[in-house]
């Protein structure tokens, strides 16, 4: 069996994003040379969240509203846990989105079901944090 390890680095601009890493885990797949298996994607911090969706911006925005609505990022003091640090939120809308998928590696592709796309959540950036990129087989 083998096995093939990567970290992909990101800084968002904004405290909240989306972006497709898509390209980024056919790119990891590619150099694994792995074409039977499984794939795993997940945040490494908790405060992000890597999950399958469609690429849509229109659905991105809704995406955002509806988390902000579930856990809105201000008054920041009606968290508890803001009393220290001021992300409580993006625990929450880490919580709902998720930590991380796995994707089947079949004759050396993502095995996708239709308009499926990996995309990290970032949900308190502006700064450096990072995904792991796990695939095994063979
Ligand atoms: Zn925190």
């Amino acid at each position: 069996m083998k096995s093939y390890r990567k970290e992909l680095w990101f800084n968002t601009t904004s405290r909240r994003a989306f972006i497709n890493i898509t390209p980024e885990v056919k790119a990891c797949l590619a150099e694994s040379g792995i074409q039977e298996g499984l794939a795993l994607v997940n945040a490494m911090h908790i405060t992000a969240s890597v999950f399958i969706n469609d690429d849509e911006s229109g659905l991105h925005h809704d995406m955002d509203v509806w988390l902000d609505r579930l856990a809105p990022e201000k008054p920041y003091n009606q968290y508890w846990h803001n009393t220290c640090e001021d992300n409580a939120d993006a625990h929450l809308k880490r919580s709902i989105m998720g930590r991380e998928v796995v994707v089947a590696v079949t004759e050396g592709h993502l095995d996708f079901g239709p308009w499926e796309q990996i995309f990290y959540g970032e949900f308190d950036g502006k700064r450096r944090k990072r995904v792991l990129v796990k695939i095994i087989g063979e």
